[in-house]
């Protein structure tokens, strides 16, 4: 069981609520886009805690990034990560994760669920090979988008926000409906990458079958 104890190099908010964590890399840990690890942090009572999150930064990088959605009210991990500064430790466990670049395709994420995805379409850019890969996001305010900016200038046209919460313009309101999807996923549409919510997951996984997406065809990761 892998354990390494990293200090943050630098912590700040990119949204309201999502702070970005940048630490030191150690020099063995290795991952590819898309996957995650257990995250601990290094302070009496929170050793043994342990909360998955997503590296955003690429593999190739001398320093891990993660985007990570804070609940104060849960009075958990991620409240606790609000009173981090830079210098202070994180423990870093075994890499895992179920999601990672399968060829072009529709990637459909809910709130901090896009991370994966952060770290998969640097990946792509780095590559040159962004192509036709198009992100459908969803939130339930335009405050929550993260990385609005960085997806904007990466997919252009291919970059769609839905928003359930608020109404704003050039900007689609209401929850993912099948209607929604067929519009913006197309019938000759290869892979299909999903991560989110439970209840997201599962009324989109619905539509898509529905919409004639085969199983195999579909990566998916919970949130
Ligand atoms: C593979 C994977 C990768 C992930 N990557 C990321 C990522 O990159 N960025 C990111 O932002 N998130 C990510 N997540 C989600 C993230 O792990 C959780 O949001 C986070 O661990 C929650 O921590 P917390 O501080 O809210 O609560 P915890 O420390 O987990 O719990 C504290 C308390 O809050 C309670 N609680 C938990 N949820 C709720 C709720 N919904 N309502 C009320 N009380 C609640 C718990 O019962 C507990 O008592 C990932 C999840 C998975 C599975």
């Amino acid at each position: 069981m892998e354990k390494n104890i990293v200090p943050i190099k630098s912590i700040e908010f990119i949204t309201h609520d999502v702070l970005k964590i940048v630490t030191e890399k150690p020099a063995h840990y290795n991952f590819i886009s898309g996957q995650a690890t257990e995250l601990s942090i290094n302070k009496p009572g929170w050793i043994s805690k342990r909360n998955p999150f997503t590296f955003t930064s690429l593999p190739e990088n001398n320093f891990l990034e993660f985007n990570i959605k804070t609940y104060p009210e849960h009075k958990g991990v991620t409240n606790e990560l609000l009173k981090l500064k830079a210098g202070d430790e994180l423990i870093l466990h075994d890499v895992f994760g179920a999601i990672s670049y399968q060829g072009q395709g529709v990637f459909i994420a809910g709130g901090a669920g896009v991370t994966p995805f952060i770290s998969i379409f640097r990946f792509l850019q780095s590559k040159n090979l962004i192509g036709d890969n198009k992100l459908i996001f969803a939130n339930k305010k335009k405050e929550d988008i993260i990385r609005e900016q960085e997806f904007k200038d990466l997919l252009g046209t291919n970059f769609i926000n839905i928003l359930s919460d608020e109404k704003a313009d050039g900007v689609a309101y209401g929850k993912i409906t099948k209607d929604f999807l067929k519009l913006h996923i197309g019938a000759s549409v290869k892979k299909v990458y999903l991560c989110g919510p439970p209840p997201m997951m599962d009324s989109i996984l619905k539509h898509l079958s529905a919409l004639g997406i085969a199983k195999k065809d579909i990566i998916v990761e919970d949130m």
